[in-house]
């Protein structure tokens, strides 16, 4: 029988290419962009992953830049002694990783249904990926802890056609931007989200992802669920 043999090319997903650190920003306390370069080969659909390697570590990031841009940009939530995030929090400008990718299938399909997307954190960058390359018309919902982790809200009040910040610990301290639901996304879909069918795209917290899906069954028979699991 003939073997088949698989080249790891620069354009398998894959293939393991180096990539420099041009640029840290960080949004908030606890949440940071990076820029990477951005191989050549390297074609991505919005919602798509890469992975990250570091010595034996390796962690997938969802990319937040658009596919025509130069580089690639990520957005990390930096876990407390985390093995992976902090060094990606700390790593030196022009420092070298190994990278591969891309991956995954969290990507927009239009349909006759109405796009609603959730996230929790940082669960929001495949969302910026997809409205920096052109998809509009959707409804956004981002649940946080406190108003300060809004970030790209601007973006999404601009492009959506709603958006509702979900936030779990509002304070006075911290006044809630407009349109602010009090409490989890799964809440606001429970009780304000009007009867329709619906793509309902998911990306964040596993938790959130299961309470949606179970109020999915519930109560919006006829939509669909798609869903990207980062923690
Ligand atoms: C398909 C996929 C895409 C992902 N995309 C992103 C992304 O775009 N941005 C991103 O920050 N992470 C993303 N992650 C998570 C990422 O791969 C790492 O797990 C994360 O950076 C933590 O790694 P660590 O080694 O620092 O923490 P670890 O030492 O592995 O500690 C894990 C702990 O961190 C918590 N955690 C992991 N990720 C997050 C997060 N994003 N927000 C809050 N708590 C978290 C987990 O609940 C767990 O308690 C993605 C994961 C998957 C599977």
């Amino acid at each position: 029988m003939e073997k088949k043999t698989v080249s790891l090319t620069p354009d398998h997903p894959d293939a393991i290419q180096t990539v420099e650190l041009l640029q840290r920003r960080w949004l908030t306390e606890n949440t940071f962009e990076i820029e990477l370069t951005r191989p050549p080969a390297l074609q991505f659909i919005p919602g798509q992953t890469i992975r990250l390697i570091h010595e034996s570590i390796e962690r997938y990031y969802s990319l937040l830049s658009a596919p025509n841009d130069q580089s690639l940009a990520l957005c990390v939530y930096h876990v407390p002694r985390g093995n992976f995030s902090p060094f990606l929090a700390d790593a030196q400008i022009g420092a070298r990783f190994s990278l591969s990718g891309p991956h995954g299938y969290f990507i927009f399909n239009p349909s006759s249904r109405q796009p609603v997307f959730v996230a929790t954190g940082t669960g929001i960058a495949p969302f910026v990926s997809m409205t920096r390359s052109g998809v509009t018309d959707f409804t956004l919902l981002h649940e946080v802890e406190i108003a300060e982790d809004l970030y790209y809200q601007d973006i999404f009040r601009e492009i959506s056609k709603k958006y509702v910040p979900c936030l779990l610990y509002p304070s006075a301290a911290d006044p809630s931007p407009p349109d602010t639901f009090h409490g989890k996304a799964a809440g606001f879909i429970e009780n304000n989200l009007p009867p329709a069918n619906y793509d309902f795209y998911l990306c964040g917290e596993r938790q959130m992802t299961h309470d949606v899906t179970l109020l999915v069954d519930q109560h919006f028979a006829g939509s669909y669920v798609f869903k990207e699991v980062f923690y």
